[in-house]
């Protein structure tokens, strides 16, 4: 899943990490390290957002959000803010500038291409990688263990909250989503 959407991100002009599919496992990218920042882009309440703020779940954003976790199992991956990852250098003002502006390009290809197979996307997360020579792209996965996907009709979540909430059809749904992609 994450190897289709990262294609269409390219042909969108967000640059990635993808390489070339090998086979159903295995996937060759390109070498990154990997810039320990979650980055979550949010379009309706839902999850840590909806519990932190007190909002209803399911209430449309007035426009998206960003916001930054530091990826750190032991801390349980807190909240920070763009000031926090310049002062423990975690990146630079330029690869801050970089990673918003595309992770924000992300929202607007997946939210278009999700509607035309109906699916609202509701938030997602993802991570960048810095190649060799520095530049930063994509990385890590895109798929419904990492986004909040629900059915534009009738709201039936189709993403990892099946299993943490169990929910139960966690495959089904699952199932439902590739083959929307037309992945299967
Ligand atoms: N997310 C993720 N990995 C994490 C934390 C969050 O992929 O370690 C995704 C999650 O699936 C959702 C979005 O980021 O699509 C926002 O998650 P949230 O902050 O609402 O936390 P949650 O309620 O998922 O714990």
């Amino acid at each position: 899943m994450t190897n289709h959407i990262f294609r269409l991100l390219e042909e969108e002009g967000v640059p990635t990490h993808l390489v070339e599919e090998l086979s159903d496992r295995e996937t060759a990218v390109k070498k990154v390290e990997i810039v320990p920042l979650e980055v979550i882009v949010r379009n309706v309440s839902a999850g840590s957002f909806a519990k932190k703020l007190g909002i209803e779940e399911g209430r449309q954003l007035l426009c998206p959000t960003l916001e930054f976790s530091y990826k750190d199992d032991a801390l349980g991956d807190p909240f920070i803010n763009k000031y926090y990852a310049l002062a423990l250098g975690l990146a630079t003002q330029e690869e801050l500038d970089t990673i918003a502006k595309y992770a924000f390009k992300v929202n607007e290809v997946m939210i278009k291409y999700f509607d035309s197979i109906g699916i609202r996307l509701i938030d997602f997360k993802i991570e960048f990688g810095r190649t060799a020579d520095g530049t930063i792209i994509l990385a890590d996965e895109v798929s419904p263990d990492t986004c909040r996907l629900w059915d534009k009709e009738t709201n039936e979540k189709l993403d990892k909250d099946r299993f943490r909430r169990d929910l139960g059809n966690v495959e089904d749904a699952y199932e439902e989503v590739f083959k929307r992609l037309g992945i299967k």
